[in-house]
């Protein structure tokens, strides 16, 4: 047991005695089960505790659970999938479902981005994207082009690529010498030019010109892809500048390079679009997307590529296989009849439209937080906004942050914390009392932090 505290009876699987054995990811595991937040019950925009209080889902879950908590048709497909198609393999064999989901994917992916590759999250797509790039490259005869650019905060997952390409050093230094060949555009945050603006900030499109010197530096015959998330979502919520993402688009087809968008956490509704490739008016060549497809009810993630990139694998002698890369549950049934029922429930409740629609009242009740204790910047988007905090010793601290997440968890609300930001993100079914009830528990709490 080594010192977790049990919570109820034995033999109560949701409510365990003993809290050693699982080995939580991203969590101080010690702290964590010396108080251990637990959540048993989900519904619509709650979880609740196994005492039934409710917490109000700021989060989406990890930015995943769009449609919202135990929708019917969704337990419903996914029950039914179940019970008639429980697995079959994607190499050599495959099913028909696979193909449906892959055509509605495809459908709402902009341009010519009309082929899926399934995997199973977002860091599985994040490399697979990568190994994609260069493998393309190989079929044009440019073999030696392998080097990837990402960007400073970048998130892209835990799998070696991702977190090459990424840009937070804790995820990455103690992990050896990672993909060679890999480097970094600037972030694109700036507070002393960008604080407290709505929506995408009017200062920064510049930044992307530095592709043009990391060109200089390696040539770009060496360069495959770029990768970027439109909106760095987990280094703490940073809309792209006005323009960044149109004068990237501009250099990448300077010099041919592929240009990949990280779609995991923006893919789905997020910002108002199924793709914020959409919102930006820029076609990537290359979209990964995860965590939205399935409203998190079941592990999916995948990759969408422009015709020309599929094509190119298309062409040689037809016995030979074009991509050797793949995964045990690439477009696993119950993944697959949980992505059609989700895309299902986006569609039939006009749940993009509809965060279009909520996008103003969301950031004015988001600016309400403006002039509380601490609070050095708001920056919102589509249904994402954040609150950053004064990291100052003198004010919030590492001690403060993790008062905050207490409270937050003792207000019956959850979002998260990262870094010195509150970032929230809540199921696109969010109503305006609720969006009120959000934003007056995160008042609340930073007011009692302080
Ligand atoms: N890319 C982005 C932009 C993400 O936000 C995340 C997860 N937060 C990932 C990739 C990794 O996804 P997963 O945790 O499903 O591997």
């Amino acid at each position: 047991m080594s010192g977790a505290r049990g919570l109820t009876a034995a033999n109560d699987v949701s409510a365990p005695n003993d809290l050693s054995a699982w080995w939580l990811p991203f969590t101080a595991n010690r702290a964590f089960k010396a108080r251990p937040r637990i959540i048993t019950r989900a519904k619509d925009m709650h979880y609740y505790t196994p005492e039934g209080k409710p917490i109000i889902d700021g989060s989406a879950g990890l930015w995943c659970v769009n449609a919202g908590h135990n929708r019917d048709s969704i337990v419903s497909a996914i029950q039914a999938q179940a019970a008639e198609l429980d697995f079959a393999p994607a190499f050599q064999f495959a099913h028909g479902i696979g193909f449906t989901v892959a055509s509605r994917i495809a459908e709402l992916a902009p341009g010519d981005l009309d082929h899926v590759f399934f995997c199973n999250s977002g860091s599985e797509a994040a490399d697979t994207a990568i190994k994609i790039a260069m493998a393309y490259w190989h079929t044009q005869g440019q073999g030696q082009r392998t080097r990837v650019i990402g960007r400073e905060r970048g998130y892209h997952g835990v799998g070696f690529g991702g977190i090459s390409v990424g840009g937070i050093s804790a995820n990455r230094k103690v992990f050896g010498t990672l993909l060679s060949g890999v480097d970094h555009l600037p972030h694109t945050y700036n507070r002393a030019e960008q604080a407290f603006s709505r929506g995408e900030p009017e200062w920064g499109a510049h930044l992307a010109d530095d592709l043009e010197r990391i060109v200089a530096l390696h040539d770009a015959s060496t360069i495959a892809a770029v990768i970027v998330e439109p909106m760095a979502g987990s280094t703490g919520v940073l809309p792209p500048p006005k323009g960044y993402l149109k004068r990237l688009r501009q250099i990448c087809d300077k010099f041919g390079i592929l240009l990949i968008f990280d779609e995991v956490i923006t893919g789905f509704g997020r910002t108002g679009f199924a793709f914020a490739a959409e919102r930006y008016g820029v076609v990537p060549d290359i979209i990964t997307f995860a965590k939205g497809v399935t409203s998190g009810t079941v592990p999916m993630g995948g990759v969408i590529v422009r015709k020309h990139i599929h094509d190119a694998f298309m062409t040689g002698p037809e016995h030979i296989i074009e991509l050797f890369h793949g995964y045990t549950y690439s477009g696993h049934p119950l993944a697959c009849a949980a992505a059609l029922a989700t895309l299902d429930v986006y569609r039939d409740e006009n749940l993009f439209e509809r965060t279009r629609q909520l996008e103003d009242k969301w950031a004015d009740a988001f600016f309400t937080l403006k002039g509380l204790p601490n609070v050095i910047d708001i920056r919102t988007l589509g249904l994402v906004g954040a609150v950053e905090l004064s990291s100052r010793p003198d004010a919030v601290g590492k001690r403060g942050f993790e008062a905050m997440e207490r409270g937050f968890h003792e207000h019956g609300i959850m979002v998260r914390t990262t870094g010195d930001t509150i970032a929230v993100s809540p199921p696109l079914i969010v109503t305006e009392d609720q969006i009120g009830e959000i934003v007056d528990k995160i008042a609340t709490t930073i007011r009692a932090v302080a």
